[in-house]
């Protein structure tokens, strides 16, 4: 077995902004994932929903909401199988390499003009791919770097950058082309994007990466492999029954298959932390940090429920609800997922740089979750004003839809960067890597419940609607902000 020493030796150590090359050719791939993947989605919702006539797919409004976020959910679901495959068949680098592969043939397959079909093929293309590609990506930026090199926690944060400059560009991008062309043509610069970043990948993944993840940690043995083919045979069949028999009974509807990916959203948090907690693996002092990590991971969910409406319930509202025009000039709505990652370009520094002055006074992870849910819980709340003022009818200044995404993003910034942190430091050791995909099943389960809360938004009126999800950030935010200190306790040596 390659030591984390040799490993991160092998990577030239210089060459990128004083650090490891190995994190240009990450910082690029996942640039240009991040860019499909968002630019997708900054026009996803309206194509599903367009009328045919204007080259959608004519699905009504609420369905389509509830479309994208099981959708989101199962994205980063699937960090689960990520995770796993590298560390036991294919080893990161691999496995990030086929991701990438798939997620190209998913926008290839909404580049092309085809129905409803070819939309939910995308959708496993992408769910897939995304889930190999994504978690190995973040964790092979843990390994260019020799335990210990202080550069490490800096990387990440370039790594951060990365992801939320690919964010920011695409919907720009996109929503250009798909407003001046169609939405295909759309897609197609998804599909593009993909592909540059598989190229880039691919040329200098050798020179940059040295044994980075180039072998799975913890291989499995015959017996294991054997086992495996078993049971994945054992799964297909089930599956195949299963579905033969809902399809028998009529019961395959896109209605039902949103509230049965509603629970195994929920469902699979709760299994992994069982796991972990009966795991005989799990020593005595870790089930008192997972007990701690309950808490937050609720918190993280919560945060994720408002963040992601972003491009759900608020892209509605800005296509919808929003004053468009600025003279003779009009704003693609598409545009305003650009916002979320720009405030995060443009504030990421100042809190880092913020914690680098307060250092020890900075506050502990659990106060920092907390006020995430007070700035999620304000982005909503404030959505109540335009809904009052405007009777909930005449379009509104396109300023509340940038004053909310300002006040999540300063959430999204108390939180993001330490989830994953916070989650490798209270996941049980032998879990190691699955950490990456645990975080990551915060958003899975916050965009299960969104996929319901979308048909109560064509219900309720939006005072109802912002102020419930508003106020009950901010419920949470005063319970966790009372359970800090036990939770501070739960946590022991680490901060
Ligand atoms: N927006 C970030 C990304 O795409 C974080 C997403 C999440 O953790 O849910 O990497
Ligand atoms: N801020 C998100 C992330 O860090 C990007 C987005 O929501 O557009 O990637």
């Amino acid at each position: 077995m390659e030591t984390k020493e040799r490993i991160a030796k092998s990577v030239p150590q210089k060459g990128f902004f004083g650090h490891p090359k190995g994190l240009f050719t990450l910082f690029f791939t996942e640039f240009w994932e991040r860019f499909s993947y968002y630019g997708m989605r900054a026009i996803l919702l309206y194509f599903m929903y367009d009328t045919v006539a204007n080259g959608g797919l004519g699905i009504d409004k609420t369905t389509a909401t509830s479309i994208m976020s099981i959708y989101g959910s199962l994205v980063y679901m699937s960090g689960i199988i990520g995770g796993w495959v590298a560390d036991r068949i294919l080893g990161s680098r691999r496995t990030i390499f086929w991701g990438g592969v798939l997620i190209m043939l998913g926008h290839i397959c909404l580049a092309l003009p085809g129905g409803i079909t070819l939309l939910f093929i995308s959708m496993v293309f992408i769910i897939l791919g995304t889930g190999l590609l994504k978690p190995n990506v973040s964790s092979v930026v843990g390994d260019i770097y020799e335990p210990g090199d202080n550069r490490r926690d800096a990387g990440f944060s370039i790594f951060y950058m990365g992801i939320n400059l690919g964010s920011f560009l695409a919907p720009l991008v996109i929503g250009a082309v798909q407003k001046n062309y169609n939405y295909h043509a759309g897609f197609s610069i998804a599909a593009i994007g993909m592909f540059l970043g598989l190229v880039m990948y691919k040329i200098t993944e050798k020179k940059n990466l040295g044994m980075a993840g180039a072998k799975p940690t913890n291989p499995l043995n015959e017996e294991e492999r054997a086992k495996l083919i078993k049971n994945s045979i054992i799964f297909l069949v089930v599956a195949a029954i299963l579905l033969a028999i809902a399809g028998f009974f009529g019961w395959i509807s896109i209605s039902n298959a949103v509230n049965f990916f509603t629970v195994v959203g929920l469902l699979a948090p709760i299994t992994v932390f069982i796991w972990m907690f009966t795991s005989k693996k799990t020593k005595a002092e870790e089930k008192s940090h997972l007990l701690a990590y309950i808490p937050l991971f609720i918190t993280g969910v919560m945060f994720w429920i408002i963040q992601e409406q972003g491009s759900t319930i608020l892209a509605r509202y800005a296509e919808g609800r929003t004053d468009l025009t600025i003279g003779s000039f009009e704003i693609a709505p598409a545009w305003f997922q650009s916002l979320n990652p720009l405030f995060i370009i443009i504030f990421a520094p100042i809190f880092a740089a913020l914690w680098v002055k307060l250092g020890k006074r900075q506050p502990s992870t659990p106060i920092k979750f907390s006020f995430s849910l007070f700035f999620a819980g304000a982005s909503f709340l404030i959505m109540i004003i335009p809904a009052v003022l405007s009777d909930g009818k005449t379009l509104v200044s396109p300023f509340w839809l940038v004053a909310s995404f300002l006040l999540v993003v300063f959430g999204e910034l108390l939180m993001s960067p330490v989830g994953l942190s916070a989650t490798t430091k209270l996941a049980p050791e032998a879990f190691a890597a699955q950490t990456m995909a645990l975080w990551f099943l915060t958003s899975t389960a916050a965009q299960a419940l969104n996929a319901q809360f979308a048909k109560v938004f064509d219900k309720v009126s939006e005072v109802q609607y912002f102020g419930f999800l508003g106020g009950a950030a901010i419920v949470l935010f005063l319970i966790m902000l009372m359970l800090s200190p036990w939770i501070s306790r739960k946590m022991g040596s680490i901060k």
